[in-house]
């Protein structure tokens, strides 16, 4: 079977989007294909740090990649955190401090509708590609649930009355900015390869 490179260390992330590609690619992620450079993301928008960490990896290997990247817009804050939202808080990247941080920013707010965005790059047979996924919510007074990780005890998705951390990961893959951007690369596939 064909192998795409997904241009992450994360093994979750890189299982999940294995049993989406289940059957078209094999995904091997830069652990498995013993990539260890460190990649800096010093874009200044999700579309520009995706495609420098695809870049990256091809630059190298010279095979067909992608790579992703997630910010989260909070309309109130002018589009923050944006490209800085794993890092909102600092540098340790913790969510726990990310979501206090957000609150506390938000709390003399009424308008606290946000979007989760996910950009994907795709590097297939030398061109460049890029998918995009977007999930519309709001920012919830309190964190709630225990499910997901992020900001997931934050976001309401719109339409919901429960934050994403309060679903299954079931029902936030039917619905997810990731599973969207995902199905769009899918999608991609299907009509190139037939
Ligand atoms: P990444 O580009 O996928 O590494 O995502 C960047 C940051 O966005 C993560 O560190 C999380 O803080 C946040 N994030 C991305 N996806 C999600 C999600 O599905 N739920 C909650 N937070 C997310």
């Amino acid at each position: 079977m064909h192998k795409l490179i997904f241009a992450s260390h994360n093994a979750h992330k890189t299982k999940e989007i294995a049993a989406i590609f289940n059957g078209l690619f094999q995904i091997a992620s830069l652990h498995d294909i013993g990539f260890f450079e460190e990649i800096i993301e010093s874009g200044d928008t999700l579309e520009e740090n995706a495609a420098i960490k695809a870049n990256a990896v091809f630059g190298v290997t010279q095979l067909d990649c992608f790579a992703d990247d997630t910010g989260l817009m909070v309309d109130a804050l002018d589009g923050k955190p944006g490209v800085y939202t794993a890092r909102y808080a600092g540098p340790e990247r913790d969510a726990n401090l990310n979501n206090q941080k957000l609150l506390f920013e938000l709390q003399n707010h009424t308008n606290r509708t946000a979007s989760f965005v996910t950009i994907i790059h795709l590097i297939f047979n030398g061109k460049s590609y890029q998918f995009k996924g977007e999930l519309k919510g709001y920012i919830a007074q309190e964190a709630k649930g225990t499910e997901g990780f992020g900001y997931d005890p934050i976001f309401v998705p719109l339409g919901s009355d429960r934050t994403l951390a309060q679903m299954s990961l079931l029902e936030k893959n039917q619905l997810s900015h990731r599973a969207k951007a995902f199905q769009q690369m899918l999608q991609f596939f299907k009509e190139e390869l037939t």
